[in-house]
C-alpha cells in the first residue's frame, strides 16, 4: 500500500507575511499525519521561514526547482544543497510552467533531477499533455518520453525518493480536471512504464499524483481513481481551508 501524498505548489504567489500565516494555518491544522504525506513548496525566498514555522507539524517543505548544477558560476541559479541547508527536504522538477514557460527539455529535467538526488532531496517529477497532444492522441507518447527521459541513470535505489506527477497541462489553473477515468488511464499506463523500468518491488513503490485544478470539492472522487495516489495542489494550496480539505479528503 503506498501512503497518499498530497503536496500544495505555491508558485509565484503571496508575500511574506501571507507565506507566514498560511504556514502557521497548516501548522496548526495538521493534525495526525499518519495516513497521509504532506508538503509544501513555497518561493524559494521564503523556503526557510516557512520550514521553520511548520517545524515539527509533518509537513514538509520543498522548493518548485531546483538549479542542475551543484555550485559555481551560474547567476540567479539555487542549488539542491542551499535549499536543504534551509530546510527544503525535496524539489518539484519538469513542472509544465518550467517546460513550457521556460522551455526546459527532458534533458535538463533529468539533469535537475539528479542534481536534486545528489543533494540529498527526495524530488516530484511532473509530467503531462498539452491540449493539442491530447487531442492529436499523443498523451502516452507524451509522457513515456517525459518519464524515461526524466528517470535517465536513475538507479532502483534512488527510486525510493521519487514521485511522479500526472499534470495534464490543459487542467493545470483552469478550473477543467481530467475525469477520474483520464487520470486513471495515464496513472495506470504511467505504471506500467515504472514497471519496464525498474522490478516489481521499485515500480510499485513510486506514488504517482495527480495535478490540475484539484480542489476539496473534487478531491476524494480523483484521490480515489485507481492509480491515483495523491495530489499536487496548485491555487487550491494558497489557503489553508482548501489545501486542509484535500489534505482531508486522502487521509
Ligand atoms: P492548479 O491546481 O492551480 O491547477 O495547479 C496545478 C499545478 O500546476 C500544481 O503543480
Amino acid at each position: 500500500m503506498r501512503t497518499p501524498y498530497v503536496a500544495g505548489n505555491w508558485k509565484m504567489n503571496l508575500d511574506r507575511r501571507r507565506a507566514f500565516e498560511l504556514a502557521e494555518a497548516l501548522r496548526n491544522r495538521a493534525g495526525d499525519l499518519s495516513s497521509v504525506d504532506v508538503a509544501v513548496a513555497p518561493p524559494f525566498v521564503y523556503l526557510e521561514l516557512v520550514a521553520q514555522t511548520l517545524g515539527k507539524s509533518g509537513v514538509r517543505v520543498g522548493s518548485q526547482d531546483v538549479c542542475d548544477r551543484a555550485e559555481g558560476a551560474f547567476t540567479g541559479e539555487v542549488s539542491a544543497a542551499m535549499v536543504r541547508d534551509v530546510g527544503a527536504r525535496f524539489a518539484i522538477v519538469g513542472h509544465s510552467e518550467r517546460r513550457h514557460v521556460y522551455g526546459e527539455d527532458d534533458a535538463l529535467t533529468n539533469a535537475k533531477l539528479r542534481a536534486a538526488l545528489e543533494g540529498d532531496l527526495d524530488v516530484i517529477l511532473c509530467v503531462g499533455e498539452l491540449l493539442e497532444e491530447r487531442d492529436a492522441g499523443r498523451t502516452e507518447a507524451v509522457v513515456r518520453e517525459q518519464l524515461q527521459g526524466g528517470l535517465d541513470g536513475v538507479t532502483s535505489e534512488q527510486m525510493a525518493r521519487v514521485t511522479v506527477a500526472y499534470e495534464p497541462v490543459w487542467a493545470i489553473g483552469t478550473g477543467r480536471t481530467a475525469s477520474p477515468e483520464q487520470a486513471s488511464e495515464v496513472h495506470l499506463y504511467l505504471r506500467g512504464l515504472l514497471e519496464g523500468l525498474y522490478e516489481a518491488r521499485v515500480a510499485d513503490g513510486v506514488r504517482i499524483q495527480y495535478g490540475g485544478s484539484v480542489k476539496p470539492g473534487n478531491a476524494a472522487e480523483l484521490l480515489s481513481a485507481p492509480g491515483v495516489d495523491g495530489a499536487l495542489v496548485g491555487g487550491a494550496a494558497l489557503t489553508a481551508d482548501d489545501f486542509m480539505g484535500i489534505v482531508d479528503a486522502a487521509r
